[in-house]
C-alpha cells in the first residue's frame, strides 16, 4: 500500500512507524508550522498543498492508495480539503483522531464552548489569573486581556507583541500531574482554558486543576465531516488501510 499520512500529532508519528515496520511505503505529511518539529520515520514532505485541487492533483501524481488523516482534532480546514480531495480522486480516506475529554471522568465539571472566543467570555465571568492553553494560533483572541496576568502556554513563540503582563511559556508536553499542579499553584491561577484536544500526554492539568477548585473551559472539537470513516487509535488505523469501506 502507498499510504500518506497527514501528521502533525504523537498518533500520526507513532502510525507511520507502524506501516515502515509492516512494509508499507509511507509518506508524511507536515504543514510546516512549527519549528523543529518532532519527525516520524520514514519520507517527510512539508508544507501546504494549495487547497483541495493541489492535494485531490498530488494523491494522483503520486499515486498513493490511501489517505490517513491523522491530524490534530481541531485542524478542521485540512481535515476538510483531505475529505473532498478523496471524494474527488476516489482514493480512500481514514480519521484518525484520539478520543476527546467529553468521555473523561471530570467532563461534567467543565464549561464547555463552542469556540476560543466563547471560551473568553466564559472565562472572563469566572477567574482573573487565567491559564491558557488553547493554542499560539488563536491567543491574539486574549490580547484584551492586557490588565491582568495570563499564563500561556506555547511550542513556539507568538508571532505579534503579547502584553507585558502575560508570562509566556514556551513547552511542548508530556505535562506530568506533579508539575502541573506546581505551575497552576505557583502562579495562583483561578481559571484554565483548553481545547478538547483530549489524549494522555496533556491530560494532567484537568486532574491537576479539580484537585486545585480550578474552574476549567473547554473548547469542544469540531465536528468531522460525515461520511468519513473515523478511527480512534493507531491499530485501529492499521486494520482501517486497505479494508473495504462498511
Ligand atoms: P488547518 O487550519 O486545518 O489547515 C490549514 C492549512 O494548512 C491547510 O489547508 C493546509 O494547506 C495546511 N496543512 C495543515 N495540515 C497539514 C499537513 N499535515 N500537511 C500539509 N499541509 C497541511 O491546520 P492547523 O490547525 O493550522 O494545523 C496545522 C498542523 O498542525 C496540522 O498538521 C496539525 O495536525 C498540527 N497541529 C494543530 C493543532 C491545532 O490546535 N490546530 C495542534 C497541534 C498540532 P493547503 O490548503 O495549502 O494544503
Amino acid at each position: 500500500m502507498r499510504v500518506l499520512v497527514l501528521g502533525g500529532t504523537g498518533e500520526a508519528r507513532d502510525l507511520a512507524g507502524r506501516l515502515v515496520e509492516r512494509g508499507d511505503a509511507v509518506v508524511s505529511s507536515l504543514a510546516g508550522r512549527v519549528s523543529a518539529p518532532a519527525l516520524p520515520v520514514g519520507e517527510v514532505r512539508t508544507g501546504g498543498f494549495g487547497g483541495v485541487d493541489g492535494l485531490a492533483e498530488h494523491l494522483v501524481t503520486h499515486g498513493y492508495d490511501v489517505v490517513v488523516d491523522a491530524t490534530h482534532p481541531f485542524a478542521a480546514q485540512i481535515t476538510g480539503n483531505a475529505v473532498a480531495a478523496c471524494g474527488r480522486v476516489g482514493v480512500q480516506l481514514v480519521r484518525l483522531q484520539r478520543p476527546g475529554w467529553s468521555r473523561h471522568p471530570l467532563a461534567g465539571e467543565f464549561t464547555w464552548v463552542d469556540d476560543v472566543e466563547a471560551a473568553r467570555v466564559a472565562a472572563e465571568g469566572v477567574g482573573v489569573r487565567p491559564f491558557l492553553t488553547t493554542g499560539r494560533q488563536q491567543l491574539e483572541t486574549f490580547a484584551a486581556w492586557d490588565d491582568r496576568y495570563v499564563l500561556a502556554r506555547v511550542v513556539d513563540p507568538p508571532d505579534w507583541a503579547v502584553p507585558s503582563s502575560w508570562e509566556v511559556l514556551r513547552a511542548r508536553g508530556p505535562y506530568p500531574y506533579a508539575a502541573e499542579r506546581e505551575l497552576l499553584e505557583s502562579r495562583a491561577v483561578d481559571v484554565l482554558l483548553t481545547k478538547d484536544s483530549g489524549g494522555a500526554l496533556t491530560e494532567a492539568k484537568l486532574g491537576a486543576a479539580h484537585d486545585l477548585g480550578v474552574p476549567v473551559v473547554v473548547v469542544r472539537r469540531p465536528p468531522v465531516p460525515d461520511g468519513v470513516a473515523v478511527v480512534e487509535s493507531v491499530g485501529e488505523a492499521l486494520a482501517a488501510i486497505g479494508a473495504k469501506p462498511a
